[in-house]
C-alpha cells in the first residue's frame, strides 16, 4: 500500500463558470489558472504522483504547456491515473478530498462531484469522500479570494 498527499490553491478572478471537481458552476467568479483551474482535481493528481513517488504535477502538466491552456483538469486526474498504473503498477484505493472555500455553498455539489472523481479513478462512490468547509473568515481564503484544497490517496499495486 501507498499513500499521497496532494494540495492546491487557486485565486478567484472575474466572473465565468467555476470549475471545482468537474462540476461547472455557472455565474461564479471562475479560478485563475492555465488550465481550467479546478483545484479539487489538481491536489487529487497530485496525491496520485505523490503516492507513485512520480513526481508532481508541475513536472508532468506544465502550465507552459499550450496542451493544457484552459484544458478540462478531468483529463489532468485520467493522465496521472494512468501514469501511476503503467509507471508504477499501483491503483487508488479510496481518497479523501477537503475543500476550503468560503463560496460557493457546496451542499448537493458534494455528491455530484464524489461521483465525478470516483468515474475518474475507477471506484466506486463509497470509496471516494468529498469534505468542504469554510476558513472562517480568516486569511485569503476566508476574505473569499481563493479556494484551497487537500487530499490524499491510499493506493495498492494493480492486479
Ligand atoms: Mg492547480
Amino acid at each position: 500500500m501507498r499513500v499521497g498527499i496532494g494540495y492546491d490553491v487557486h485565486k478567484f478572478g472575474t466572473t465565468g463558470t467555476l470549475v471545482l471537481g468537474g462540476v461547472r458552476f455557472p455565474d461564479q467568479p471562475r479560478l485563475i489558472a492555465h488550465s481550467d483551474g479546478d483545484a479539487v482535481m489538481h491536489a487529487l493528481a497530485d496525491a496520485l504522483l505523490g503516492a507513485a513517488a512520480l513526481g508532481d504535477i508541475g513536472e508532468h502538466f506544465p502550465d507552459t504547456d499550450d496542451q493544457w491552456r484552459d484544458a478540462d483538469s478531468a483529463r489532468i486526474l485520467g493522465e496521472a491515473v494512468r501514469l501511476a498504473r503503467d509507471e508504477a503498477g499501483l491503483a487508488p484505493v479510496n481518497a479523501d478530498v477537503n475543500i476550503v472555500a468560503e463560496r460557493p455553498r457546496l451542499g448537493e455539489a458534494k455528491a455530484q462531484m464524489r461521483d465525478r472523481l470516483a468515474a475518474i479513478l475507477a471506484l466506486p462512490p463509497s470509496s471516494v469522500s468529498v469534505k468542504a468547509r469554510t476558513a472562517e473568515g480568516l486569511g485569503p481564503v476566508g476574505r473569499g479570494e481563493a479556494v484551497e484544497v487537500h487530499a490524499v490517496v491510499l493506493m495498492d499495486r494493480v492486479g
